[in-house]
């Protein structure tokens, strides 16, 4: 069985003895603080694939995403101009957005290419606003609770706290008149729900907390506070959250006395690296979101990387030729389960990686389909002449793989690696030997002009220059002919010891070529 799939049983089971009958809820959170990055995705993959296998079940599933957009902004990234500092403290929904954004505020900038990706990954969510639901008082019930219990919330806090507190509370006011949380709360009357507060600004008041819906609970309470309020049976979350004292823990330790409820079921999750991001591609500078592992790679086969592994394990996202391996797999998998070969593991991951999205129609190996669109350059006509010969009678029957191919040759292949097809005949001086398996291999074109056949063609040249048939197997000596001879060809089409796979290329830089750069 999968992880999933153990992980829908539990949830399953739990949610029966809390809350018989009731949809089952699985919860996400997210700060759009920043760049959403593909760690990030983690938290929102993990309760959709267990979400979504307790609905095949038959089950009634809620998977919640809380938007953390009414956190205060904390600090000013590099990059963003040093005078946003006037707005830390601020809500991220009252922070404007970087310059030149299209969006209203900040919180909303860094969430729209989430949602995008989100919606491209076939990810159906109900998101909630923070800020929405604390301005409009949904909480103002729990609000209430968690300062007339705010000695026993502090008792437990102190169990991890090195320092004194004179007076806590659980709840940060937004100053009425500066909307930064620089306040202090100075008074609390319990009766009437007044609440005095000051701020660094200046400016003071006394507000009825009952009705007062401008500020909110800190992260240690509201975090419990609204796994009771949604009844979340289950919310991943990041190794951050797990150590002593952290909001997990402590989270877990006041669910039950002050909200009374549960804390949900919670794997810890692991990272998730990133190999060969190339630097000119990242404008986000660093690491990055999901949007852009989408410009290069299928949605199913993003799914994959996140389902075919346990939470607890981490993993790479590939921008660099390591994708091709990844391609390959996933293909291999596919062909596999097509055969009907699949180990149950197996076939769980490919139909939670696929789920509902549509797959390539025509989905040639994404290495063979990078190596076409680096040597075509983006020429559309020569890229159709060249798929025509690999059964592929439109473009869009190799879409979307081949849009996302083309991308990754544009902006993660480096410049050294392109291929570049020599526009004249090399004048490398050639032994009688090596114009012979030129001359095989120029006459046998026409007759094995496709991938298999090329294949044959370009690894029976040696053995029929060693007097043997096309199909005899190889020997060593036999195997470093081969490699003598490829390197030849290499240079004489590309001017590198190495390139696409021999085959691939032949077809690619089309016959009439080939011709020229290898006849003597
Ligand atoms: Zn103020």
């Amino acid at each position: 069985m999968d992880w999933v799939s153990k992980f829908a049983d539990e949830v399953t089971a739990e949610a029966e003895r809390r809350a018989p009958g009731k949809p089952i809820v699985c919860a996400s959170g997210l700060s759009p603080s920043g760049p959403i990055h593909l760690g990030n995705l983690r938290e929102v993959m993990t309760p959709h694939l267990v979400a979504d296998e307790i609905r095949r079940r038959g089950h009634e599933c809620v998977h919640l995403l809380s938007w953390d957009d009414y956190d205060r902004f904390r600090k000013v990234p590099a990059g963003i101009d040093p005078s946003w500092e006037q707005h830390i403290g601020k809500p991220y929904t009252s922070v404007p957005a970087p310059p030149g954004s299209e969006h209203p505020n900040w919180a909303e900038h860094f969430k729209a290419p989430l949602v995008d990706a989100l919606d491209e990954l076939g990810i159906e969510v109900r998101a909630i606003s923070q800020t929405d639901m604390y301005t409009s008082g949904a909480y103002r019930e729990q609000i209430l609770r968690a300062m007339a219990r705010r000695h026993e919330i502090d008792e437990v806090l102190a169990q991890y706290r090195t320092a004194e507190v004179a007076e806590y509370y659980p709840y940060r006011p937004y100053c009425t008149e500066c909307e930064r949380d620089l306040t202090k709360v100075t008074a609390y009357d319990e009766q009437s729900t007044e609440l005095a507060y000051t701020c660094a600004c200046g400016f003071g008041e006394t507000v009825r907390l009952a009705t007062f819906d401008h500020g909110k609970l800190v992260w240690k309470a509201d975090w419990p506070m609204r796994w009771a309020y949604e009844g979340v049976v289950f919310e991943p979350s990041g190794a951050d959250h797990h150590s002593p004292g952290s909001a997990w823990v402590v989270g877990g330790q006041i669910v039950g006395p002050v909200f009374g409820a549960e804390r949900p079921i919670g794997p810890m999750y692991a990272f998730v690296g990133i190999t060969g991001m190339s630097k000119m591609s990242s404008s986000k500078g660093g690491v990055p979101i999901p949007s852009e592992a989408l410009e290069i790679m299928e949605a199913p086969l993003l799914r994959w990387l996140y389902a075919r592994r346990r939470p607890n394990q981490s993993f790479n996202v590939a921008f660099d030729q390591e994708i091709h391996r990844i391609y390959d797999e996933w293909d291999a998998l596919g062909r596999k389960i097509a055969e009907g070969r699949g180990l149950p593991a197996d076939e769980a991951a490919h139909s939670r990686a696929v789920h509902t999205l549509p797959l390539t129609q025509k989905a040639l190996p994404y290495r063979m389909l990078a190596s076409i669109a680096d040597i075509t350059t983006g020429d559309q006509e020569q890229l159709l002449r060249i798929l025509r010969d690999m059964g592929v009678s439109t473009l869009d029957e190799a879409r979307p793989r081949l849009d996302k191919a083309q991308r990754w040759v544009a902006t993660q292949l480096p410049a050294d690696d392109r291929t570049r097809v020599l526009p004249q005949p090399s004048d490398e001086p050639l032994s009688d030997e090596q114009r012979e398996s030129l001359r095989l291999l120029v006459e046998g074109l026409d007759e094995h002009w496709s991938l298999d056949g090329l294949t044959t063609l370009v690894y029976g040249v040696p053995k029929l220059q060693a007097g043997l048939p096309l199909d005899s197997p190889a020997t060593p000596e036999l195997k470093t002919a081969q490699r003598e001879f490829f390197a030849l060809v290499y240079r004489l089409l590309v001017g590198k010891e190495t390139g696409p796979r021999l085959p691939t290329l032949l077809l690619a830089v089309g016959v009439e070529r080939v011709r020229k750069l290898l006849s003597r």
